[in-house]
């Protein structure tokens, strides 16, 4: 492997340096120890919205078990592997860190069924949109400090929070902040290296640990993985390394195979960046936001990730038994939104109080854990939506249902 040694590189050229940031909405003088995204790293880890996390679904709801993925351990997972490629690229790690931590922020409960129903319920008033919400969080909703709403971070790390936006949302956003975060989707350029990679991070992480989740789920088995190449190519690596693994109960073949998928991920985005970089030789951070997007895999991985995202989707984001809960969750957040525009007196006061009663609903649903939105969802309406899919188990058990070990 690429990888010679775990120490990091200088840092490059073309890594954001937190002593040149573009700074903070609000100035702020400089402190001991920390730099400027150090500073943000832990700000975010400080926050209420960070801490929610851990009771948001990432693909499993959170009360189908306590083993799964949540929203705080996948955010945890990225910037573990964002940082090890930073590393790798001597590009900022903790910038890459601070990213990693707030991206999913701005993640309403039950995952991407309660944003897309909350997007329904915003039709017509603004809609609603995780990243620009993760945006909102760290700019407005967190309110900890005297002087100011929000967590006053810097441009960098707001840059990479901002992932995606409409060219409409843009607009709207510059409008209000020349110049700012939402200028690159107006003039397409690319946001920080640092950025780029925390998004590669974000993919690497999450389809290796929903293989996981769904494994231990019982929703998909290993043998159904097996036409990938990617999960086949490491599942004999391993085997070959270790034949007894195959007569082995237990999930330890399929967590030697994803640790030898994820390395082989990292060291695939090291090798094929470093190339770009080399080719392409961005002078400082602000050049490399000019190019092209730098941040890549080889085509070979591409390819063989993009095969697994596709079966992913088909196997279990789009089971019967995903969809059945994600019906019920979708249910659960429209009746809460309409619940609370009836009744504004329903929601805390400083949400109740706000002009903009339709955007002020929103956040406070946005913000809600699973379990939180599914009590609030029985106090209004006096029923117990989940009930239903009680009975209905996804089938976990210790060890590990539907390991299918292939022969040897
Ligand atoms: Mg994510």
């Amino acid at each position: 492997m690429a990888l010679a040694a775990a120490s990091a590189a200088a840092p490059a050229p073309y890594a954001s340096d937190p002593a040149a940031s573009r700074g903070r909405h609000y100035p702020e003088p400089p402190v001991r120890l920390r730099d400027a995204f150090q500073r943000d790293r832990d700000r975010i880890v400080h926050s209420t919205a960070f801490r929610r996390l851990v009771y948001k679904t990432q693909v499993f709801i959170n009360h189908e078990g306590d083993l799964f993925r949540t929203r705080l351990t996948h955010s945890l997972e990225v910037a573990q592997l964002g940082r090890s490629i930073a590393r790798g690229l001597g590009l900022n790690e903790d910038l890459v860190e601070a990213i990693a931590l707030a991206h999913d922020l701005g993640h309403t409960p039950f995952g991407h069924a309660g944003q897309d129903a909350l997007h329904d319920c915003m039709k017509g008033h603004g809609g609603f949109e995780h990243n620009l919400q993760s945006l909102r969080v760290v700019d407005q909703l967190e309110i900890r400090y005297p002087a100011f709403d929000g967590l006053n971070l810097s441009f960098e790390t707001r840059e990479g929070i901002l992932k995606h936006c409409s060219r409409r949302d843009a607009l709207a956003l510059d409008a209000l902040q020349p110049g700012g975060v939402a200028r690159r989707f107006l003039d397409g350029s690319q946001p920080s290296l640092e950025a780029q990679l925390t998004n590669l991070a974000d993919q690497i992480a999450y389809n290796a640990h929903d293989i996981d989740d769904g494994v231990r789920s019982g929703l998909i088995t290993f043998d159904q993985l097996d036409d990938l190449a990617l999960v086949r190519r490491y599942r004999d690596e391993a085997l070959a390394q270790h034949p007894a693994l195959a007569g082995m109960p237990g999930r330890r073949l399929l967590f030697d195979t994803i640790r030898r998928m994820l390395s082989a991920q990292v060291h695939d985005v090291i090798d094929a960046t470093a190339a770009a970089l080399a080719d392409a030789a961005p002078a400082s951070a602000d050049a490399a936001r000019r190019m092209p997007r730098l941040l890549r895999h080889s085509e070979a991985m591409f390819a063989d990730i993009t095969a697994l995202k596709r079966l992913l989707f088909a196997a279990l984001y789009r089971h019967r038994q995903v969809m059945r809960t994600t019906d019920v969750a979708r249910t659960v957040v429209r009746e809460l939104f309409a619940a609370y525009v009836h009744a504004p007196g329903e929601m805390p006061d400083d949400y109740a109080a706000q002009p903009d009663r339709h955007r002020a609903v929103a956040d406070y649903v946005a913000g809600m854990t699973d379990r939180f939105a599914a009590r609030e969802h029985r106090r209004l309406t006096g029923r117990d939506a989940f009930g239903a899919l009680e009975g209905l188990p996804l089938g976990i058990a210790p060890g590990g249902p539907g390991l299918g070990v292939p022969a040897a």
